[in-house]
């Protein structure tokens, strides 16, 4: 432990206490006599990720951030999202309860999320975690993409829903106005 202020490497403990964030001790500087405070922290149990080619290694914040910012470059999408879907995806693997994950999971954990958010992020990721080997794969995800999602089940346009869901209701669309209906001009016979 060095001091912050000489860089001495000889300090000695003159106070400890435990606290919530971990122990935190007061050192005294031998060299300069000046005190400063440390932290000592329990490293949680590390998440394994197990490779395609069945490495392990640890799992990497700082990867899955760097594969998250390379996707998102350039699109438009809310300040935070990146940090919320880590998150998010750090959750999701924490609740698995294991040491060890698959890194197709993590890949598709992102990959849920970010089909929801931007469709040329999502691509672009899934290009790198699902190592599209041929165009014809890449085709097949653009279109599974671009396919009509199933119809919500439809509630008659002259009845209310009996219970508003915030997240449910949907404001009528607006009419426009000032535009004439598409009939085709008639002819003279
Ligand atoms: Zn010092």
């Amino acid at each position: 432990m060095s001091c912050p202020y000489c860089g001495n490497n000889d300090t000695k403990v003159i106070d400890s206490r435990e606290s919530r964030e971990g122990i935190r001790r007061r050192r005294e500087c031998l060299r300069c006599g000046l005190r400063f405070t440390t932290m000592e922290l329990v490293q949680a149990r590390a998440l394994l990720v197990v490779k395609r080619d069945g490495r392990r290694e640890e799992f990497n914040r700082d990867k899955l951030w760097a594969s998250l910012t390379k996707a998102c470059a350039k699109r438009p999408l809310p300040v935070g999202t990146l940090e919320k879907i880590v998150s998010e995806v750090e959750a999701g693997l924490a609740e698995t309860g294991k040491a060890e994950v698959p890194a197709k999971l993590i890949g598709q954990l992102v990959m849920d999320r970010l089909k929801e958010l931007d469709r040329v992020a999502y691509i672009r990721f899934a290009s790198v975690y699902r190592d599209f080997r041929d165009i014809e794969t890449f085709k097949e995800e653009i279109d599974a993409l671009l396919a009509p999602k199933p119809a919500a089940p439809a509630v008659p346009s002259n009845q209310l829903p009996l219970i508003a869901e915030e997240e449910t209701v949907v404001s009528p669309p607006r009419r426009r106005r000032g535009r004439k209906p598409l009939t085709p001009p008639s002819r003279p016979a």
